[in-house]
C-alpha cells in the first residue's frame, strides 16, 4: 500500500542546447534527478536530506506533478501522476512550505483564514462545513478563530508556519509535502514547529515527506530517511541507522 512510488526517476536538464552547441554536437545537460527509486507506505514519515543542488526540489516538483520526468515513473495512490487531474491529485498529495520564509509562503495581502478556506472551497465544500473544519484545523495547530483574521505580517514566524501547516492539511491528503530547504528560524520556534508535527503524526493518518538540508530537524521527525547527493540516493534506510553511520 505505497501511497508514494518512485522508479528510476531521473530528470534531466539541458544546459546549453543552444542551435550551435547542438549542430556541433557539443549541447550539455545536467541530471537534477538521476535514476531515484524510493516508497513511502500509509502514515509513515519518509526524511530526505540533501545539501544545496543535490536535488529535494526538483523531486518535489515531480511528487506534486509540477514538472514530469524525463525518465522513470510517479505513482500516486497506485496511480501515474501524469494521470491524476489537478483536483483529484490535491486530494492524494499536497505541499507544505513551513521553514522558509515562513510569511512568504503566505499571501501577505490575504487574510490568514481565507488561506486555509482555499483548498476547501477549490474541493468544492458548502460554507457551513467549510467554517467548521476551519475552527477545527485552527485547534489542530494550537491556534484560534481570532487569529483566522489576521494577515501574515501580523503573526508571528511560528505562527504563520501554523497556518501553512493547516492549509496543507486541509483536505486531508494522504501524503503531506513538508518542504524546508533552509530552515530560517530561530531554534525555539523550530522546536515548537517540530513538537507539533510529532503530535500531528499521532493524530493523522496522512503520511509525511519532509524535505530538507538539515538532518538534524528530520532526525527527530522520520522513520526513514534517504540521502541525496547530486541527484542520486546516497544513503537510504532507518533514521537510527543513518543517523549512526560513520
Ligand atoms: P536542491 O533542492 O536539493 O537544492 P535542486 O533540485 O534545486 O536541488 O537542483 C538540483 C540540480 O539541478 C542543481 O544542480 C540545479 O542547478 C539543477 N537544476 C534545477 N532546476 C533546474 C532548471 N530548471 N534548469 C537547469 N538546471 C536545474
Ligand atoms: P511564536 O513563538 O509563535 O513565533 P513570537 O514569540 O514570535 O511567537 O510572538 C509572540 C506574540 O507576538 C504572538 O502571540 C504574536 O501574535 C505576536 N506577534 C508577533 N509578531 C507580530 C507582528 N508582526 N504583529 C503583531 N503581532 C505579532
Amino acid at each position: 500500500e505505497s501511497i508514494l512510488e518512485l522508479e528510476g526517476v531521473s530528470k534531466r536538464y539541458p544546459v546549453d542546447d543552444s542551435w550551435l552547441a547542438r549542430l556541433r554536437g557539443t549541447d550539455r545537460y545536467t541530471d537534477a534527478v538521476d535514476d531515484v527509486s524510493l516508497s513511502v507506505v500509509a502514515g509513515e514519515t519518509l526524511g530526505i536530506v540533501g545539501e544545496s543542488g543535490a536535488g529535494k526540489s526538483t523531486v518535489i516538483d515531480l511528487v506534486t506533478g509540477l514538472d514530469a520526468p524525463t525518465g522513470g515513473s510517479v505513482r500516486l495512490d497506485d496511480e501515474p501522476v501524469e494521470a491524476l487531474a489537478d483536483r483529484s491529485r490535491e486530494q492524494v498529495v499536497s505541499i507544505g512550505r513551513l521553514f522558509q520564509h515562513p510569511r512568504s509562503s503566505l499571501d501577505p495581502r490575504q487574510r490568514v483564514g481565507i488561506a486555509i478556506e482555499e483548498p476547501l472551497v477549490e474541493a468544492g465544500w458548502e460554507p457551513t462545513r467549510r467554517e467548521e473544519r476551519i475552527r477545527e484545523l485552527l485547534t489542530l495547530v494550537g491556534l484560534d478563530s481570532r487569529h483566522a483574521d489576521r494577515r501574515p505580517d501580523q503573526l508571528s514566524g511560528g505562527q504563520c508556519q501554523r497556518i501553512a501547516l493547516a492549509r496543507a492539511i486541509a483536505l486531508e491528503p494522504a501524503l503531506v509535502v513538508l518542504d524546508e530547504p533552509t530552515a530560517a528560524l530561530d531554534v525555539s520556534v523550530r522546536a515548537r514547529v517540530c513538537n507539533l508535527l510529532m503530535e500531528l503524526q499521532d493524530r493523522l493518518a496522512c503520511a509525511f515527506v519532509l524535505v530538507s538540508h538539515d538532518l538534524g530537524v528530520v532526525s527527530h521527525l522520520a522513520d526513514r530517511i534517504v540521502v541525496m547527493r547530486d541527484g542520486r540516493i546516497v544513503e537510504t534506510g532507518s533514521t537510527a541507522a543513518v543517523c549512526t553511520a560513520p
